[in-house]
């Protein structure tokens, strides 16, 4: 099977292949990005009604140990593994689609249109772990010894999850003040190598590749989402999407973009299955960036830069970058100045007939709140999804009777301080005697009441309620 499963550059004229086993993080001819590629002529063409059956006979054990996991149970449209035992998987991808009703009332959609892919279900939080299953299987197929990442939090506990679980030295980069406390606990609980380096994401990450191509002696593994292996992995959110809805394709995409690594995943995921056969039509794709840290949206939206049959204009990308401008969000997840999936991301937006808006920090939190306060609850990067699908509801851009579908990449236990600030004014990091006690301000902050030991003045505030 794996002679079936190549490396491809993603430059049109390029187009050079390479073979599944080797690591690469970039085309050794050109420079530019790796899809991974599948002969899909030489392979059996999967079925919806496969994969249903699936779920009569996952287990965590035995022959249904792949069926247990959400990712691995669409193993036909990620076919670069050779063969089973190398999978990598603890039961990733148990995630499920929430028709969010009440959320949509409040933020302008008719109810049964509205829908939450709640991806903080994960084993470590996040949507993360959907990409690092599938890279880990890579590394265990190339026998890498040390897989390394850097990470603005979820990576890094995904990271470290999967490490400690596959018995290899785990090792993360982060950026110095930058991590969300949830994520960092779970990095140090795992037990990985944790470097807080002196500087932003995008520095961490230009140490760890240079460390990757000048210490090749180390055998490390790259494992942030320039490698494509992961975005295999993460194809398989748009699977269960398209599960949950007997197969029937939705009208929108609503995701995050912080790297870009999910909007590269999802375009190549419907571009795969129409070719299969199994699709029809492609949902339109809105990538929504955090107003403190929006290259994209610079880019596409303000400056017009298409992916252009593969043709896209460097120049614009290299000037953004030449500027260093520093980002800014608390949406710490997609706080990332130079994306490094950017031109995979552009392909996406051109594929399904894509958008870019970005929203305000303030407007993030408060759509976090909402999405708390109507039952499912979400980090703060990843309500940029429902505040972004909101405002293209307002714009007329989304209809009112279309399907929708908003990624929540994160749980909401990720980052308590960003939560607790917001609903009572007080920043938790800052030393607890001395923080200052400000009202909060968002307008759905939901104030913790002092009360008095004293039952009729408790009953008093509970009725005044
Ligand atoms: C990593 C991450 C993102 C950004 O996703 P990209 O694929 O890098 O655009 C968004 N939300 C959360 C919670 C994340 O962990
Ligand atoms: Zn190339």
């Amino acid at each position: 099977m794996a002679d079936t499963a190549y490396q491809q550059c993603i430059h049109p004229d390029c187009a050079a292949t390479f073979e599944v086993d080797r690591v690469l993080t970039a085309c050794p001819k050109c420079g530019a990005l790796l899809d991974v590629q599948y002969d899909w002529d030489r392979l059996p063409v999967p079925r919806w009604a496969d994969f249903e059956q699936r779920w009569a006979s996952k287990g965590a054990q035995g022959r249904g140990r792949l069926d247990f996991s959400g990712v691995w149970r669409f193993r036909e449209l990620l076919p670069f593994y050779g063969n089973d035992d190398r999978i990598v998987t603890i039961g990733e991808g148990r995630t499920n689609l929430q028709d969010a009703r009440e959320l949509a009332r409040q933020i302008g959609f008719d109810p049964g249109n509205l829908f939450l892919q709640y991806e903080g279900l994960n084993p470590t939080g996040s949507f993360k772990d959907n990409g690092m299953t599938a890279a880990f299987t890579h590394a265990r197929m190339v026998g890498a010894r040390r897989v390394a990442c850097a990470s603005t939090g979820n990576t890094s506990a995904s990271l470290a999850m999967f490490a400690a679980h596959a018995g290899l030295q785990g090792i993360v980069f982060i950026g110095s003040g930058k991590i969300a406390y949830g994520k960092l606990s779970q990095a140090l609980d795992y037990g990985t190598l944790t470097l807080q380096v002196e500087g932003d994401f995008d520095a961490c990450l230009r140490n760890l590749r240079d460390i990757v191509s000048e210490h090749p002696e180390l055998g490390i593994y790259l494992m942030n989402s320039i490698n494509p292996f992961r975005l295999e992995g993460q194809k398989s959110i748009m699977y269960r999407i398209l599960e949950a809805r007997d197969w029937r394709v939705p009208d929108w995409i609503v995701v995050p973009g912080g790297n870009l690594g999910n909007s590269a995943a999802f375009g190549k995921a419907f571009g795969e299955l129409r070719q299969l056969g199994l699709i029809g039509r492609l949902p339109r794709l809105a990538v929504i960036q955090a107003a403190g840290a929006d290259p994209l949206y610079t880019l596409y939206h303000e400056q017009g830069l298409r992916w252009n049959g593969g043709r896209w204009d460097h120049s614009l990308r290299d000037d953004l970058w030449a500027k260093n401008i520093a980002v800014r969000t608390v949406a710490s997840a997609i706080e990332i100045g130079k994306p490094v999936n950017l031109p995979k991301c552009l392909r996406s937006l051109e594929l399904m007939d894509g958008v870019v808006r970005e929203v305000d920090d303030e407007t993030i939190l408060e759509h976090k709140a909402l999405v708390g306060r109507y039952g499912f609850g979400c980090e703060p990067a990843s309500a940029a999804s429902v505040a972004g699908a909101r405002l293209l509801r307002e714009e007329g851009v989304i209809d009112a009777d279309a399907e929708v579908v908003c990624i929540l990449t994160g749980h909401q236990l990720k980052d308590p301080d960003a939560t607790v600030r917001y609903h009572t004014g007080i920043d938790m990091m800052a030393a607890q005697e001395t923080a200052p006690r400000c009202d909060p301000a968002g307008r759905a902050s939901n104030r913790p009441i002092p009360v008095p030991d004293d039952l009729a003045a408790i009953v008093r505030v509970i009725e005044a309620h």
